[in-house]
C-alpha cells in the first residue's frame, strides 16, 4: 500500500524529462487526498510557480495519465478528476450531486464478486469502476454548502 511511485525514475525510464511542471503537478496530486480537477490543480500550481499555464497543466495531466502514474475519473460532470495511482487499492467513488464532494469507498468484496461472476463466463477482470452518486450526509441533512 505504501508503494510510493518514483516519478523521477518513471519519467526517465520512458525517456522523458522531469520538467518543473511535471514535478509540481504530480506533487500536488500526491499531497492531496482529494480528487482534484485540472482547474484546481492549476490554481495550486500557480501559487508555487506563477509562470505555469493552464494548457501546461492539461498537457502534463495527459502525459502522467498516459504513463500510468495518474488516474482520471469522470464523476458525471463535464470534466475529469485526477488522483495518483499510488496506494492503488481498488476503490470506488461516491460523488455528491449537490456539493460536489467525492468520497472513496473500499469494498474488497466487490472485486471478488466481479471475479466470481466473470470466471463463470471465462472472462478475466483487471479493473472494476463503480461510481455512485447522490447526496452526501451533510446535504441530506440540509447543511451542504453551495445553495
Ligand atoms: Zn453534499
Ligand atoms: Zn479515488
Amino acid at each position: 500500500m505504501n508503494d510510493k511511485l518514483d516519478l523521477t525514475t518513471s519519467i526517465r525510464s520512458q525517456g522523458r524529462k522531469l520538467t518543473q511542471a511535471r514535478k509540481l503537478v504530480f506533487e500536488i496530486l500526491e499531497q492531496s487526498r482529494e480528487h482534484l480537477d485540472a482547474e484546481t490543480i492549476f490554481e495550486r500550481a500557480r501559487q508555487k510557480n506563477n509562470r505555469i499555464g493552464l494548457a501546461t497543466v492539461y498537457r502534463t495531466l495527459a502525459l502522467l495519465k498516459e504513463m500510468g502514474l495518474v488516474n482520471e475519473h469522470q464523476f458525471g460532470q463535464d470534466h475529469g478528476h485526477f488522483e495518483t495511482v499510488q496506494n492503488n487499492q481498488p476503490h470506488y467513488h461516491f460523488s455528491c450531486i449537490k456539493c460536489g464532494r467525492v468520497m472513496e469507498c473500499r469494498y474488497p468484496q466487490v472485486l471478488n464478486l466481479a471475479r466470481d461472476l466473470c470466471e463463470k463466463e471465462g472472462l478475466q477482470v483487471l479493473d472494476v469502476a463503480i461510481h455512485l452518486s447522490g447526496y452526501c450526509a451533510q446535504c441530506r441533512s440540509g447543511d451542504g454548502n453551495n445553495e
